[in-house]
């Protein structure tokens, strides 16, 4: 035994308990935000290792890394040192740690690079250009996303094609797509664009979760390896599971494997489905956009039977004004199962609005408030945090703090891994462990500059098409390209050369990664380049790229052997919330970051800026019923981050494409009872807004008495709610193009702008 199993449980309600101790196959546990479903999940988890369960066969997976590691150190001051042979992970790390193994098995050798969105884009450009497609129209970032909505469906390439009667054959030259045939496009861009990944040994995100789901489904010697592996899985956040996510539980899980459950499974090796743990809430979906289905947490009921249900009541999180604005908002979504949520915290403060005449001024007022409730009420700066619904709302806001001195964290935005410079210096290590790797082979070829331009890249390119082979095989077979200078054989040997240098010196068993990094950016001459430049831009990119040398080296400290392959899977497996500082770091700092990125985490005082029709709901959302629904479902996980006081803000005036527009109050603070908000400022921009709206009579005919709308309240209160809300989902009068920020833009250059 490694701890006492009722230390785990003492501290916890009857439901949690119960679900902590619940010996079956198939266990949801479903409740509201803040209820102790993560924290639950954790305790279960500890509680089998406390009964002997093995932790080498469980596997945990989180939404983030950050997540994953939260929960490794917590089981780890929970059970001791066995926390480490648990696999606790996203979907993504562990798809890759599989694919490592066993990827030989559908074709992927071990060293495979992970493609990220900006390597995934310039690879669409490149067959754009190789198929004469008019990247303007169809840009690489919506045929990125048809691709992946494939992915995540699972629905393959070949399918694809199949559907569209196309008989596009990967490779293939000349290739005319039919005019204007958006379907036949996607189509024969997916099949190029695997084929083009399979030629350099490379998986872009999606592919990951699908190529793993083949992997289990063509080899069945696989799949039973790793079912009869983990015995226990758990799923937190299984409200943003995508279908083939799920099809990967179901797969790990063994439910179709048609082997009986045994009753008295302990350990691994036995047959028989896994237990599986899923952790949720379907008031929190918001990630539909990347293919993720409610229906998973819907139906888990009749996907795996005889599961067991249990609902946590009690949020330990907020304040009862918090979670009554929170209910209030998701109230309003329709097909969806009242939950009720209370807390023991008591009523606390009401919620403070505000609303500004423009961004800059809301942000202004944000950074002053922030440093009023530092100063006056003694409130840490790490124990607040700002949200947006977009990244490009934070530019403001960090003016503000930048203006105001307050030290804050951005969360997302341009990333450290998406930096330029950190990107080529990744480039080249990828293409050390994988020469196959086009697209990284490509990116370095004239990085630094080296007299090899577009010509001789393109040179290369078509002998390497010509005779099916990678883009580095063709180098170093320049002797036998047509039409090649001397002026280009000659910086080509030398980067050759140089290329195989490093790679010698990679392969050394002794060499660290960290050094790897150091001598690729000695070698290269990228550090040169920059600490050459007079741009101070560079100077702060010889510091991103001396950070990565140490980011290695941190790898290794934590990392027993170490590889250079494994450096580049951590990198490239960041995501957003991954740059926030672990739980016992103190920050001391105010944390910015989407609702998106939010999910899960929790901060004492929240502020919910851009409160407006257009911004958050965001634009596209308003005409579409199932898509407010989900920017709700947003504002319901924004309101729950909060735990003691929740700021909600607005502008009258943001610059949205350019140009200033004028902006509704939000539909979300109407759904808020008013007596929830104590509004510092409550109208702001009213004025103007009625000269516009006077001039736009005829749109707004419906509401002929002027003095109606004089009298009327922005803030929402004072005309009948149902009336907004109603009027708003029959979308006619209140539709964008009455509304949006066309019209309004029109409106204000009558009046001169603000
Ligand atoms: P979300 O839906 O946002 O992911 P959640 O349901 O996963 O929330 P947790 O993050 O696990 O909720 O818990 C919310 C907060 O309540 C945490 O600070 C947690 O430590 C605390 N908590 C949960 N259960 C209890 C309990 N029984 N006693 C005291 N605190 C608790
Ligand atoms: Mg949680």
């Amino acid at each position: 035994v490694l701890c006492d199993p009722q230390s785990l449980i003492k501290d916890l309600n009857p439901q949690q308990m119960e679900a902590v101790k619940y010996y079956g196959q198939a266990l949801l546990i479903g409740a509201g935000a803040g209820s102790g479903k993560t924290r639950v999940l954790t305790r279960r988890i500890a509680w089998l290792l406390a009964h002997g369960f093995w932790a080498s066969s469980i596997l945990a997976i989180t939404f983030t890394n950050k997540a994953a590691a939260e929960m490794r150190e917590r089981l780890a001051a929970l059970v001791g040192p066995e926390a480490e042979h648990m696999w606790i992970s996203t979907f993504h790390s562990a798809c890759v740690r599989i694919l490592r193994r066993d990827g030989k098995e559908i074709g992927l050798t071990s060293g495979f690079s992970i493609y990220d969105t900006a390597d995934c884009e310039r690879l669409v450009k490149l067959i754009s250009g190789d198929l004469n497609i008019d990247t303007k129209r169809y840009t690489p970032r919506m045929l990125l996303g048809k691709i992946s909505d494939c992915k995540n469906s699972l629905i393959s390439w070949q399918d694809q094609l199949k559907s569209v009667n196309c008989d596009y054959k990967p490779g293939q030259r000349g290739y005319q797509v039919s005019a204007g045939d958006v379907d036949e496009l996607v189509a024969v861009m997916y099949a190029e664009y695997q084929y083009r990944l399979a030629m350099a040994n490379a998986v872009d995100f999606d592919d990951l979760i699908m190529r793993t789901v083949e992997l289990f489904q063509r080899c069945p010697q696989v799949s039973e390896y790793y079912r009869h592996k983990f015995r226990y899985i758990f799923v937190d956040e299984y409200q943003d599971t995508n279908h083939a996510q799920y099809v990967l539980v179901r797969e790990l899980s063994g439910i179709d494997s048609g082997e009986q459950p045994d009753p008295h499974m302990r350990g691994a090796g036995r047959v028989g489905p896994s237990w599986i743990t899923v952790v949720g809430d379907s008031d929190q979906s918001i990630y539909a956009f990347r293919g993720a289905d409610i229906r998973n947490i819907q139906d888990f009921e009749q996907d795996f039977p005889n599961a067991k249900t249990i609902m946590l009541e009690q949020n330990y999180r907020s304040t009862q004004t918090i979670l009554d604005a929170a209910n209030a908002v998701i109230a309003r979504n329709e097909n969806r199962k009242p939950k009720k949520l209370w807390t023991a915290l008591g009523e606390g403060d009401k919620i403070v609005g505000y609303a500004a005449d423009n961004a800059q001024q809301e942000a202004g007022w944000i950074a002053n408030e922030i440093a009023r409730i530092h100063n006056e009420e003694g409130v840490a700066y790490r124990d607040i945090a700002i949200m947006y619904r977009a990244n490009a709302q934070s530019r403001s806001l960090e003016e503000a703090m930048i203006n105001a001195n307050l030290p804050y964290q951005l969360v997302g935005g341009t990333k450290f891994y998406e930096r330029r410079e950190i990107k080529d210096a990744l480039a080249y290590l990828q293409a050390i462990v994988n020469p196959a790797d086009n697209v990284n082979v490509r990116r370095i070829l004239n990085v630094p500059k080296r007299g090899l331009g577009v010509r001789a890249e393109g040179l290369v390119a078509s002998y390497a098409d010509a005779h099916g082979t990678t883009f580095f095989e063709a180098i170093e077979h320049m002797e036998q390209i047509e039409g090649m200078s001397t002026r280009t054989t000659k910086p080509l040997s030398a980067f050759r050369d140089m290329m195989h240098e490093l790679a010698a010196f990679a392969k050394d068993h002794d060499t660290k990664p960290s050094e790897v990094v150091a001598e690729v950016l000695a070698k290269s001459g990228i550090l040169e380049e920059l600490q050459r430049s007079e741009d101070p831009q560079d100077a702060s990119r010889v510091d991103n790229l001396s950070q990565l040398q140490s980011v290695a080296a941190e790898f290794e400290q934590n990392t027993p052997d170490a590889t250079l392959a494994g450096f580049l899977e951590t990198t490239a497996l960041v995501a957003d919330s991954d740059q926030l500082p672990g739980e016992n770091e103190d920050s001391g700092k105010v944390t910015m970051m989407t609702l998106h990125t939010a999910k899960g985490l929790e901060y004492p005082y929240v502020f919910l800026t851009g409160m407006e029709q257009g911004t958050f709901p965001h634009q596209r959302a308003m005409e579409d019923t199932s898509e407010l629904a989900e920017e709700r479902r947003l504002a319901y996980v924004g309101i729950t981050r909060a735990k003691r006081r929740l700021y909600v803000t607005r502008a009258a005036v943001r610059a949205q494409w350019g140009q200033a527009s004028d902006m509704m109050p939000s539909q979300f603070l109407d759904e808020i009872p008013d007596e929830l908000i104590d509004w510092k400022r409550r109208e702001a921009g009213v004025e103007r807004m009625r000269a516009s709206w006077q001039d736009d009579d005829d749109e707004f005919g419906g509401w002929d008495d002027d003095d109606d709308f004089g009298s009327m309240s922005f803030g929402g209160s004072s005309y009948g709610k149902s009336d907004y809300s109603s009027s708003y989902g029959s979308g006619s009068r209140w539709s964008r193009s009455s509304y949006g920020s066309s019209s309004y833009g029109a409106g204000r250059s009558q009046y001169g702008g603000p």
